[in-house]
């Protein structure tokens, strides 16, 4: 018998392992990638700076593996991308190359969700002082 509950398997973008359902995220074992819904994403980059970022993402079609990754929800191909966050003056530069779906939201790949919030997170900082991020808050995106 079969539950209508139950969902398809969702496979990772990057190397096709089951992914587990973890607080509405969906996360690779295997290579460590996650993926994020867009509200998410800025819920966590808020959590961490206390500052209401704008978050957008800027298109990269021409990028070389482009189309060679599906959405793991709707299984649509996703759109390389990168990430572009303004927090009030500041717009930190964020390297990871990502790919989106526009329904579902963003792929990172192994830690780069990680690196990112880092990369906000110093930006955000005193000079020099470089406070500390609240305790586990970025270790809670790594798997
Ligand atoms: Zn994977
Ligand atoms: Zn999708």
């Amino acid at each position: 018998m079969t539950s209508p509950y139950r969902d398809p398997e969702r496979a990772c973008p990057a190397c096709k392992a089951t992914l587990r359902e973890f607080r509405g995220r969906l996360c690779c074992d295997a290579c460590s990638g996650i993926m994020l819904g867009l509200a998410d994403l800025t819920m966590a980059i808020e959590q961490l700076t206390r500052i209401a970022p704008d978050v957008k993402f800027i298109d990269d079609p021409m990028r070389g593996e482009a189309g060679s990754r599906n959405c793991p929800h709707c299984a649509a191909t996703m759109t390389p991308c990168r990430l572009d966050v303004t927090l009030l003056e500041d717009r930190p530069k964020l390297k990871p190359e990502l790919d989106r779906c526009g329904a579902h939201g963003v792929w990172f790949d192994n830690e780069e969700l990680a690196k990112v919030l880092e990369v906000l997170r110093r930006a955000v900082s005193p000079k020099g002082g470089g406070g500390a991020a609240p305790s586990g808050f970025i270790e809670g995106y790594k798997f």
